[in-house]
């Protein structure tokens, strides 16, 4: 049996590391924010080169929080990829924008300057690119667009720890960033946790009061805040695992490699093309008749997933934005043919092969 993700092997290549780390934290109870989060924050701002990071409860408060802070509310548009997973939009939904759509580009399935160009309006508050799949958007054209119009970026980074993009980390190029350390992420906690990275330090100390019910100090509370704290065991867990971050995205890589290499000599259609450097979170091929390859993944034991069955504007949660089927072709597309393969570090080169074998046998029988 091949998983999809197999989180047990990671934990048994670190269980000596991340035990003793539970277990202080344990012994001295630092169980919400306190030392260990403060470290993990430390740590993970310099991993990706930016000034501030404040650790949240999930990857979804983190982009909710982030719009917080950039003042979102009714009036406001906010522009988001067709093709992501819902929490991108959520918290902007919350605090009354608008979501705007804009289809990504045919190629990389990630959002471009120039789609993004059509979609601003007078009314434009934030852009929000996702580094989907691990693949470092084209940021630059997109920073400098939406500076010369006061637009802020934020960057959604919950797939991409550790990606590059013009040798820079993924996260570090917006007006602020969003992590998940969701447990499957590249980069994930025993639970649930999240970041949210800025080099501007007074945005950064209006996130450490909304996430903390906005108090300056207890039971002093100068805005309407949240309570969303990343916990002292996750950042116990997430500061050993930082150590691996690199290593283990390097092995993606290989993998994508070794993947890359099987499909090209199938004819099959992958998805690995970005601007920078990506880290795989997921690896996505695109297959005709995807109902006649699941079945032989299924017989054969192998895990797969299908990253996003429905685009963004076909959500019933979404039908109040007015979007109807047919209105992001691509994404639409996108959602029918693409089909998500394992991928984790601790995969085998036989693995791989195994997994590329199944679709062989699919598409040979005329998918
Ligand atoms: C996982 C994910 C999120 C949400 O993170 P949670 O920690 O699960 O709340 C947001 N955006 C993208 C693109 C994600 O993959």
């Amino acid at each position: 049996m091949i998983r999809f993700v197999d989180l047990g092997r990671q934990y048994k290549s670190i269980e000596a590391e991340v035990r003793p780390a539970m277990d202080a934290v344990l012994n001295n109870t630092a169980f919400i924010l306190g030392s260990p989060v403060e470290a993990f924050e430390r740590e993970f701002a310099a991993y990706c080169g930016v000034e501030h990071c404040i650790g949240v409860a999930n990857g979804t408060d983190a982009l909710a929080i982030a719009c917080a802070a950039l003042d979102v509310g009714p009036g406001d548009e906010v522009i988001v990829p067709a093709n992501t997973f819902i929490a991108t939009a959520l918290g902007a939904s919350h605090l009354g924008a608008k979501i705007v759509l804009v289809e990504a580009d045919e190629t990389t399935n990630l959002i471009t300057a120039e789609g993004i160009a059509k979609a601003i309006t007078p009314r434009t508050k934030v852009v929000i690119p996702v580094h989907l799949f691990g693949k470092p958007v084209d940021i630059a054209p997109i920073v400098e667009l939406c500076s010369s119009k006061g637009i802020a970026v934020l960057e959604d980074t919950a797939q991409a720890h550790g990606a590059r993009y013009k040798g820079k980390r993924a996260g570090s190029f917006g007006t602020v960033s969003a992590f998940s350390f969701y447990p499957g992420k590249n980069l994930g906690a025993y639970g649930d946790g999240g970041a949210i990275a800025t080099n501007d330090a007074a945005l950064a100390k209006k996130i450490r009061l909304l996430r903390d019910l906005g108090q300056e100090r207890k039971y002093v509370h100068t805005v309407k805040g949240y309570n969303s704290r990343l916990d002292g065991l996750q950042a116990a867990v997430l500061s050993v695992k930082l150590r691996h971050l690199d290593a283990w995205n390097a092995r993606r890589r290989e993998i994508a490699a070794r993947y890359d290499k099987l499909f090209a000599e199938m004819g099959v259609k992958t998805n690995s093309a970005s601007s920078g450097e990506s880290v795989h979170h997921l690896y996505c091929i695109e297959v005709d008749d995807r109902d006649a390859v699941t079945p032989i993944l299924d017989e054969r034991k192998i895990g797969w997933g299908i990253h996003y069955p429905t685009p963004m504007h076909m959500h019933p949660a979404y039908a109040d934005l007015g979007y109807r089927e047919g209105d992001f072709p691509l994404a639409e597309r996108w959602s029918r043919r693409t089909l998500s393969l394992p991928m984790f570090a601790e995969m085998t080169d036989e693995e791989v092969d195994r997994v590329a074998d199944a679709v062989r046998s699919a598409v040979t029988v005329g998918v």
